[in-house]
C-alpha cells in the first residue's frame, strides 16, 4: 500500500455559517509524490487544507481522511500533527511576545515526547535549526525575534517552511506558500520543498500560480471548482491554466 494521505468522500461546512464548502473529494496522494491543487478564489482551497488539519472552524459532514491507513479524522489537531500531518498556513499569524526559538523548539519537543524520543537541549536544537535556516537563506537573527512579528510577508512563508523542514512531516500541506513571494524567497520555497522530497513523504501545494511549479515539479494537477475536485491530470494542466484560463479549462473538461 503506497497511500499516504487517502481522501474519501469528504464533506464539510462551515460551522457559523452552516454552508457546505466541500462537496465531496476524493485524492489519494502516495508516499514521494507532489500533488498541486488550483483553482478560482473561494473554491474550498483552503477549506479542505483547514478540514483537513482540523480548524474548529470547519465540521467534516462525511467522508474518511487515513494517513498510512490510520484513519485521522477524529483525532485532535495535535494528535494530527503527531500522525504527521503539517500545513503550511495561507496567512500565517503573528504572535508577539512569543520567540521563534522557544517556539520551534517546544514545537520539536512535542512530536519527539510523542514519539518517546529525547527531547533536544538548547544547544542541540540550535545547532538542527541553524542548518536549516543556513539552508533556507533565514538570517540566525530570527531566532530571538517574535514568531512572525514584524516579518515581511516573504519571510512569514519561509518561516512556514522552516518549521516544517524542522518537524519532517508525512503530509506537507502548503496553502498558497508562493503567493507575494519576491523571485528569490519563491526559490528558496522550491528548495525547501525539494529538500524534503523523499520515499516517507508527500505533497499537496495549493497554488495559483504555475510559478511555483517551475520550481517544483508537481506529479498530478487537480483543479477545484465549487469545493470539488473538477478536472486532474499531470503538469500540463497547470500550463494550459496559465495559458487559458479556468473558464476556458473547465469547459473543455465537461
Ligand atoms: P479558497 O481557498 O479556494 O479561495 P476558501 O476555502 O477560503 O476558498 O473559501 C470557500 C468559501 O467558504 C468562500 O465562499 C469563503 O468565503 C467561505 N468561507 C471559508 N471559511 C470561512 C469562515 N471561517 N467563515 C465564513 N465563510 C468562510
Ligand atoms: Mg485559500
Amino acid at each position: 500500500m503506497n497511500n499516504m494521505l487517502k481522501i474519501q468522500g469528504l464533506k464539510a461546512k462551515i460551522k457559523e455559517t452552516n454552508k457546505t464548502v466541500l462537496n465531496g473529494i476524493d485524492l489519494d496522494v502516495s508516499s514521494d509524490s507532489i500533488h498541486a491543487i488550483m483553482g478560482p478564489n473561494g473554491a474550498g482551497k483552503s477549506t479542505l487544507a483547514y478540514t483537513l488539519v482540523g480548524n474548529p472552524s470547519y465540521a467534516t459532514l462525511s467522508g474518511t481522511v487515513t494517513i498510512e491507513g490510520k484513519d485521522i479524522l477524529k483525532l485532535s489537531p495535535a494528535e494530527k500533527a503527531h500522525a504527521g500531518l503539517f500545513l503550511a498556513f495561507q496567512y500565517p499569524v503573528e504572535l508577539p511576545g512569543v520567540n521563534v526559538a522557544q517556539f520551534l523548539r517546544t514545537s520539536l519537543n512535542c512530536h519527539h515526547k510523542a514519539s518517546d524520543k529525547d527531547e533536544l537541549n538548547n544547544a542541540d536544537f540550535l545547532r538542527i535549526a541553524r542548518t536549516k535556516m543556513e539552508l533556507l537563506g533565514i538570517s540566525p537573527d530570527f531566532l530571538t525575534r517574535n514568531v512572525n512579528n514584524g516579518f515581511s510577508g516573504g519571510e512569514k512563508k519561509r518561516f512556514e517552511i522552516l518549521h516544517m523542514t524542522l518537524l519532517e512531516p508525512k503530509v506537507c500541506i502548503l496553502d498558497e506558500t508562493d503567493s507575494g513571494l519576491d523571485i528569490d524567497s519563491l526559490k528558496t520555497v522550491a528548495k525547501g520543498i525539494n529538500s524534503l522530497r523523499n520515499a516517507n513523504r508527500c505533497f499537496i501545494i495549493i497554488t495559483h500560480y504555475q510559478r511555483l511549479l517551475n520550481y517544483v515539479k508537481p506529479d498530478h494537477v487537480h483543479i477545484f471548482s465549487k469545493g470539488k475536485i473538477v478536472k486532474s491530470g499531470g503538469p500540463e494542466i497547470a500550463q494550459q491554466l496559465e495559458e487559458k484560463g479556468y473558464n476556458a479549462l473547465m469547459e473543455n473538461s465537461n
